[in-house]
């Protein structure tokens, strides 16, 4: 059953009544300055620490003025440990537009705020409403995660139609009276009872018409980050062996994956093998056999080997002549870097078959 707005946010102010925070350091002498600072500074840490440095921060800088006309480096100083110094260059940046361009006065609608450096709509929205009793909903984390679990949104609030979504639901539970103490209070709901892994559900105010809940899992919203798919490439190790059991390999450049290292020479298709060798070595190869492929993965892509296992007939010195070339012993290994996947594919090489056997 839909659930009427101002049922909403009456019994999300009843709630705050009587268990919202009215002690914080930025819910005394409320002004817009005062709950800007506080809401970048909470932005990504936590209120307990975000208390000692908004008081500092504030005992240094009373004023929009006093941030304007500060050094940089002074304002980066009381910053020091907050993380994330690019909100603090935003904040000084944006003290002077207000100086500069409002004559110290903040801006009195969401869109002139948000073109101020730093200032989301959810920034925008907390000082409208907080600051200037204007009716403007807020989105922060804390918002997103109530409205998410109580509207049973799925989807990460990333993506812009997951965020439209919560956005009008925002837009229609925001009252228009007591509009300060509604955007306090959700943000409350969701810092200190709807948290992130343990909701008290029992105690919520939005319990009896929480979608979310009623599902059984208010823990599967909002929806998690999609983790990125990682790229895959393909590649062909061409493992030669000489009538000798050795193995060839190449140095690779210095640049790139494997700098420096030494690996079986590299092809795009297994059909170019016959053709390299003839190439690179003046012999066609004896015979050959495709080994089973597997994955080695990087940290930002798989790299899907095929292993071309091809014996070699006899060979002129040709292949000798290149210093980035050699004919690896395994019984006798030369002292030279071993890319990971051709360590572990000639130590199984090894352990399985003699040399020359592997056919
Ligand atoms: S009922 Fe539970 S999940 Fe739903 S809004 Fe309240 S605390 Fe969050």
């Amino acid at each position: 059953m839909p659930v009427s707005a101002p049922d909403f946010s009456t019994r999300v102010l009843d709630w705050f009544d009587q268990h919202g925070r009215k002690d914080l350091p930025w819910q005394q002498d409320i002004s817009p300055y005062r709950v800007w600072v506080s809401e970048i500074m909470l932005q990504q840490t936590q209120v307990q620490t975000v208390i000692g440095y908004f008081d500092q921060f504030m005992a240094s800088f009373p004023t929009v003025h006093a941030l304007a006309e500060a050094p940089q480096d002074e304002v980066l100083h009381l910053w020091t440990g907050l993380g994330y110094y690019a909100r603090a260059r935003n904040l000084h940046s944006a003290a002077r537009t207000v100086c500069e361009r409002h004559a110290g006065v903040f801006p009195t609608n969401v869109d002139a705020l948000m073109a101020l450096p730093g200032i989301g709509r959810s920034t925008a929205g907390a000082i409208a409403s907080i600051a200037m009793e204007l009716r403007a909903p807020i989105l922060d984390g804390n918002v997103k995660r109530v409205l998410a679990r109580h509207g049973a949104v799925k989807g990460w609030p990333g993506k812009t139609a997951v965020a439209n979504k919560l956005w009008s639901a925002a837009e229609r539970y925001t009252p228009s009276t007591r509009v300060a103490d509604y955007t306090q209070a959700m943000m409350d709901l969701g810092a200190t009872l709807c948290t992130r892994s343990k909701p008290g559900c029992p105690q919520c105010p939005l319990a009896r018409d929480c979608a979310g809940l009623a599902n059984g899992d208010p823990l599967a919203y909002p929806g998690k980050k999609p983790k990125k798919t990682t790229p895959v490439r393909q590649t062909v190790f061409l493992m030669l062996q000489n009538p000798a059991g050795e193995w060839l390999l190449e140095q690779r450049p210095a640049q790139g994956i494997w700098g420096g290292l030494w690996c079986f020479p590299e092809l795009a298709s297994e059909q170019d093998a016959e053709l390299w060798c003839l190439d690179e070595l003046g012999v066609a190869p004896a015979s050959s056999l495709a080994l089973p492929p597997f994955r080695h993965t990087f940290s930002h892509y798989h790299l899907d080997i095929s292993p071309l296992h091809v014996q070699l007939p006899a060979l002129d010195s040709r292949v000798m002549t290149s210093d980035r070339r050699l004919w690896y012993n395994t019984g006798a290994p030369a002292a030279v870097g071993l890319a990971a996947p051709i360590k572990k594919l000639l130590a199984t090489l090894n352990n399985d078959h003699a040399p020359g056997s592997l056919l």
